[in-house]
């Protein structure tokens, strides 16, 4: 955390320094988080109940879901086997700090391993506010098209995993994957990614088994 001192001491945002104070509150339970970010209908929800039912009997998931008005995606994960709490943003089109920070009060946090935040369905502020999160996450999905990362450099800029969900609709939408990923490449060199379905299942595996060894990392401290 400390390599250097900067000569002008960095500022932080009031939302900063809360996302700073969630990080503490989840470290200091042993909890790893990720926040998972996309545009509406990437499939944020779908992944989350995939991942929330094969990791069941094997870490102990709970689910943040911000949506700007209904509890749908919240009542998905709780069926898949989360603890699942709701955050309605009331018409704000991200989370923040302050968010999240009233979410993880109302969860016993010692009694998780892995906490899924998913973001409010959209591709441009959920980027600049931080929450807290060890990783964050990155849905892209086929039918979206391969324009994407350069339409929205500052999603694509600001985050440790890509997935790109729906490859079972490759044969029948146009979409140059290498095009695609040559823009991520460009804005976030060696970024992992994941080209999966969490329809037919395929590609999952290597999803989980990256997540799985995520919080076992963060386990070890
Ligand atoms: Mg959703
Ligand atoms: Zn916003």
């Amino acid at each position: 955390m400390t390599q250097k001192i900067p000569v002008v001491e960095k500022i932080l945002s009031a939302n900063d320094r809360l996302a700073l104070e969630n990080r503490a509150r989840f470290d200091a339970a042993g909890v790893f988080a990720i926040n998972i970010m996309a545009s509406p209908g990437a499939g944020k929800t779908s992944l989350i109940e995939q991942t929330v039912r094969a990791l069941q009997g094997k870490l102990r998931v709970g689910m943040i879901n911000g949506d700007i008005a209904t509890s749908f995606d919240a009542d998905r994960a709780a069926a898949a086997g989360a603890v699942a709490v709701q955050i309605n943003t009331g018409g704000d089109c991200h989370l923040d700090a302050v968010m999240l920070q009233s979410a993880i009060a109302q969860m016993d946090l010692t009694s998780l391993d892995l906490v899924i935040i998913e973001n409010v369905g959209n591709l441009i502020c959920p980027a600049d506010f931080k929450l807290g999160a060890h990783k964050n996450v990155l849905v892209a999905s086929i039918p979206e098209g391969d324009d994407k990362p350069y339409k929205y450099p500052g999603m694509y800029r600001g985050v440790e995993a890509v997935v790109i969900n729906k490859i079972d609709l490759l044969p029948y939408v146009s979409f140059r994957m290498d095009f695609f990923q040559d823009g991520i490449e460009a804005l976030n060199p060696g970024v992992v990614q994941f080209a999966l379905s969490c329809r037919t299942g395929e590609g999952l595996q290597a999803w989980m088994d990256w997540l799985v060894s995520q919080v076992a990392g963060a386990k070890r401290f």
